[in-house]
């Protein structure tokens, strides 16, 4: 626990700026809390000060000083030895060394985390995942990400990839993915993903939201889900398989989709798992956007 008996947590996306403080001692109980634009395209230095200016406004707030760490969640992997960025679709933070120019700017310990990983630890700790001890938190929209909390802490890894589910190999599969690979599960079960699959199927282009409202009346669309269901259910089986988790959240805007929490969808994970029973619980997540800056808040309680 934080010394200061508070957690600050920062979530750095693409577009806004999110802070929070909240009682160490019960986290679900929330001291302040604000929000601002990114402006990333004015570059890497301006959204250092925009960070700043969170952290100022988080204090006029709560009328508290800055505690000695903030935890910081961000879009991207971070490299757990040099705290930097790498595949960050904010593309100017990619490469820099982020957390340490936070220090400098904030005179405090910026912890870093990617926002999946943020996502899993505040959903396992104050949401859909609570008490549960191994917990994958997926993120399933645009891109797949994932992260792995295991008794109430973050699984970084060697190289701070632990959880990324989305760009293992998917048998049978070869569209090239932007990582460098081919055949990624990103490349097959992403919104836009599966969004060129209909419009393979039908010739026309719809958002995925469209399209599963016609799944009832539209070969292509059902073939869509379909596609959804099986996939994701061979993908997901080899992650059950390795780590065998408790629950999985799945976050995201694919995420939302009813049927990923029906019987087909635990059926296509069966057909790959190495138990004649699934009892995995696949929860869709209860903090909503608020899962991000809460798990930042969270990363700063974690002693290490
Ligand atoms: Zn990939």
């Amino acid at each position: 626990m934080n010394r200061d008996g508070q957690l600050w947590g920062i979530d750095l996306g693409g577009t806004k700026i999110e802070g929070v403080v909240v009682s160490a001692a019960d986290p679900d109980r929330v001291i302040a809390r604000t929000r601002i634009p990114t402006e990333s395209a004015s570059g890497y230095a301006h959204i250092v000060g925009r960070v700043r200016l969170v952290v100022e406004q988080l204090e006029a707030a709560s009328h508290m000083v800055r505690p000695a760490v903030i935890g910081i969640g961000t879009p991207g992997a971070v490299e757990p030895a040099a705290g930097t960025l790498k595949n960050s679709n904010t593309t100017c933070l990619n490469g820099k060394p982020l957390a340490r120019d936070l220090m400098d700017a904030l005179g405090t310990e910026a912890r870093l985390a990617n926002d999946a990983n943020c996502f899993v630890l505040a959903e396992a700790t104050l949401g859909a995942a609570r008490g549960r001890d191994v917990v994958v938190g997926l993120i399933l929209g645009t891109g797949v990400g994932g992260g792995i909390v295991v008794r109430g802490r973050v699984l970084d890894g060697l190289h701070g990839i632990a959880g990324e589910w989305g760009h293992n190999p998917m048998c049978g599969e070869t569209t090239p993915c932007y990582c460098g690979r081919a055949g990624c599960v990103e490349t097959v079960i992403s919104g836009p993903a599966l969004e060129r699959f209909y419009e393979s199927r039908s010739g026309e282009r719809l958002a995925l939201a469209e399209i599963v409202d016609r799944a009832a009346h539209d070969t292509a669309a059902e073939a869509t889900l379909r596609r959804l269901t099986d996939k994701f259910g061979a993908a997901i089986a080899a992650v059950i398989n390795i780590l065998d988790p408790d629950a999985i959240v799945i976050g995201g805007g694919v995420g939302n989709i009813a049927r990923l929490y029906e019987s087909v969808t635990r059926d296509a994970i069966w057909r790959h798992l190495f138990n004649p029973e699934l009892r995995t619980e696949l929860l869709r997540p209860t903090l909503g956007d608020s899962a991000g800056v809460f798990g930042a808040a969270l990363l700063a309680g974690d002693e290490g």
